[in-house]
Parts: structure tokens; sequence; C-alpha cells
């Protein structure tokens, strides 16, 4: 008989996102005119920049003519795209990154999970807590995990907690960890890392030869000219890690789908007998196995972002999801509420006031400002009495969920 990968039987059923649409579906139904505004969302709002879609609307005229039609093109992304990429994205802030090492991607997400695939199954592997939910499901399924406990943590997983306590970055472990999650600007909590702060991770990699799995995906929300944009602007970040960046956030490609993973060829790890093994030569054989590339017009769209034009339009783009988490901010401060990020990130943190649970404090929003947001519990045990606000929302959505917000708090 045929048998599965018993494994996805571990997984917790979805539970933060089903729950979140359950509880909103039931309050929808009994108040059928209530206005709901949706601020849970982790997904962009706003149109595609114009220098992407007219890059590609000159591509599909391409893939229309029998001399410039592309077939399968390189798995690894196509050459001038990973050059700018090098380029602009690692070379002009000092990083010493080739084009060679960039791999083109349909997701970050994908490419966080997969990565799993050139690694052995017996490290020892480290992931904050709250935490983006991909980085503990693609190791439960990869088997790298025991059963989870009541609480949701599972066996064999090192959970490192983020609070207001430690500024939301995690302490540097005591113990021997041999793969680190690391992702800043923060999703959920929207903090982010200093220079020395990712020196002290490179360092502790470095003496325990670990890997840093570091997802930049909101990278270019960064506006504070001292908080570094890669983990390669920190000496030694060669050795010891691999960086994931995405065309989702900066460029609105969440449905488009581009994105790329930087392995570095001076990073290796060990092998069954001992002998060190490039992680790129591994990567690239998993690239090239197991996926075909990302489609020529959509790569034509992501190169579009490093125009002049380009680069002006993604930073009109990122500056308008950044003024949105401003308001949100000032609002609700101004409403007595404690808030963490929402500078240099998309996400606002927000403390549950007078001891509310996250799911509290949920329902409490739906049914007395009919705003929605999500639960900080949802993303580990460690966000329980938080609440994630996005920023990927209209202007108008933005300001009247504040308003009402702070006709709720008020006095
Ligand atoms: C949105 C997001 C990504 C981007 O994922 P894509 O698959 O490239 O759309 C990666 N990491 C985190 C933490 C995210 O929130």
């Amino acid at each position: 008989m045929a048998t599965i990968n018993d494994n996805y039987l571990k997984l917790k059923a979805g539970y933060l996102f089903p729950e979140i649409a359950r509880r909103v579906n039931a309050f929808a139904i009994a108040n059928p005119n209530a206005p709901i505004i949706k601020l849970g969302i982790g997904d962009v709002t706003e149109p595609l920049p114009q220098a992407c879609r007219t890059a590609m609307k000159t591509a599909v005229e391409e893939m229309g003519d029998r001399a410039t039609f592309k077939g399968y093109g390189p798995e690894q992304g196509y050459g001038w795209l990973r050059e700018k990429i090098a380029a602009q994205d690692f070379q002009k802030r000092g990083c010493e990154i080739d084009a060679s090492e960039i791999f083109v991607s349909d997701g970050a997400k994908c490419d966080t999970g997969n990565i799993l695939d050139i690694f052995g199954k017996d490290n020892t592997i480290a992931v904050t807590d709250p935490v983006y939910p991909v980085y503990v499901d693609t190791n439960v399924m990869a088997g790298n995990t025991g059963t989870a406990n009541d609480g949701g943590k599972y066996g064999g997983l090192v959970y490192m907690p983020i609070t207001a306590e430690n500024d939301f970055t995690a302490e540097i472990p005591t113990e021997k960890v041999d793969l680190i999650y690391l992702c800043f600007p923060n999703n959920p909590t929207g903090a982010t890392a200093s220079k020395s702060h990712l020196k002290a991770w490179v360092d502790y990699a470095k003496a325990n030869d670990s890997i840093i799995f570091f997802d930049a995906a909101y990278e270019a929300f960064i506006t504070d000219a001292d908080l570094p944009h890669s983990i390669y602007e920190i000496e030694g970040a060669r050795d010891c890690a691999i960086e994931f960046r995405s065309f989702s956030k900066n460029a609105g490609f969440t449905g488009t789908r581009c994105a790329y993973t930087v392995v570095p060829k001076t990073l290796t790890a060990a092998s069954a007998d001992g002998s060190d093994v490039e992680l790129w030569k591994l990567w690239n054989r998993r690239q090239s196995t197991k996926f075909n590339g990302v489609s020529y017009i959509v790569q034509r769209g992501a190169e579009a972002v490093y125009s002049d034009e380009g680069q002006a339009q993604i930073a009109q783009l990122v500056g308008f999801y950044l003024e949105n988490a401003k308001i949100i901010c000032d609002r609700l401060t101004a409403a007595g509420l404690s808030v963490y990020g929402g500078v240099n990130a998309p996400y606002v943190w927000v403390k549950t006031p007078n001891g509310l649970t996250s799911w509290d404090f949920f329902d409490k929003l739906l049914q007395a400002a009919n705003v929605v947001g999500t639960p900080g519990s949802g993303f580990g045990a460690a966000g329980e009495g938080y609440f994630r606000i996005s920023a990927f929302n209209s202007r108008d959505n933005v300001e009247e969920a504040m308003k009402r917000i702070g006709d709720t708090f008020k006095g």
C-alpha cells in the first residue's frame, strides 16, 4: 500500500487565519451592516509600478516574435537580472556578492522551505517566538521536529522568545544550534536589527559552524541610515549566511511572483564523512533539477525595479505604506496603546491593554471598532498579549480604522 509522509500529520491544522475568518464571518452574519476594515493581511494592496508593467508588456511582445521568443531559461535566472541584483542590492552597499551567487526564484516563502532539501536531518534548528510560520511548518514537513505540545511548540526546535523586554531581538543562544532563522525587518513584530546585533549572530555562527537563514523580504522598508539592509554588510557573513529576498513587498509582486536567494560560494557545511561541501553547488543542483526558473516576462518586470524610474516608483510605494504605518503608530499611541515596529517596517506590533489576551483584543476591536487585525499568539506562545496591525491597505481604510480604534479606547 502506498504510504504518506507522516510528518504532515504532525502539522497543527492551520489555525490562525481560518479562525480569524470564522470569527469575522460570524460577526458579519450577526451584523450585516457593520463596515468591517481588515488590517490583518500580509499582502500588498497598491498596483504594480508602471516601469514593471511596461517592461512586462514589451517582454510579452518579444514572446510573440520567432526572433525574440524565449523557451526554457536558466534555472538560476537570466544573467542580466542576476547582474543587476548583485550590483545594486549588494555591491553598491559594499557587500562582496557576485551575480553567480544569486538564484532567482518564484518566492522567498518557497525558498525558505526548499532550502531544507540540501541540509541534513540531524541539525539543531533555532527559530524566534513569535515567528513567520513557514519556517516552522517546513521543518515539520521535512521531519526535523517531534510532535507539537499543547502550547503548539514542536519537540526538537529551539524557540528564542522575542518580546518588548529584549527589543524583539533574540538573545544569542548559550547552547549550540546549527541552523538559525532570522527575519529583519521582522514579520510579525516590525522589529529591526542593528549592525552590532547581526554581528553578534555572525560571530556566533562562525564560532559554532552554524548557518543563518536571513530573511530580508522587508529590506526596502528600512529608512534609518544606520540599519543594515543585508547580512552581508557584516564581515564574515559570506561564510555563515544564506539571504532570502523578494520583490513581493517592495514592488508589489505578491501575485506576479519573483524573489531571489543568495548562496555565497564560500559557504560550506559538513557531509556525513566530515568533509566540507559547498552549499552553492548543492543549491544549484537542487534548483536545476526541481525548478524551471521564473518566466522571462516576470524577470523583465523585476529587472525594471532597478531602472531609475523603477527605483523612484518603488520608493514611492514603500513610502506610502510607511506613511500608513506612521499614522497607525501615532493614532494608537494617542489612544493610550503601546506600539512597537511600524518604523522601517510595514507591521505595527501592539501590546494589548489591560492584560487582554491577543484573542480578547481581537474580539474587542472587531465588535467595538469593526476592525480586523492578527492576534500575536497566532505567531507563537511569546506573541500572547500582542496584536499585529498591517500597513498594507488604502489610506482611507487606515484613517477610518484608526479613528474608530481611537474612539473605542478613548478614556
Ligand atoms: C511576505 C514575506 C516573504 C515573501 O514571500 P514571497 O514568497 O517572496 O512572496 C518572505 N518572508 C516573510 C517573512 C514574508 O512576510
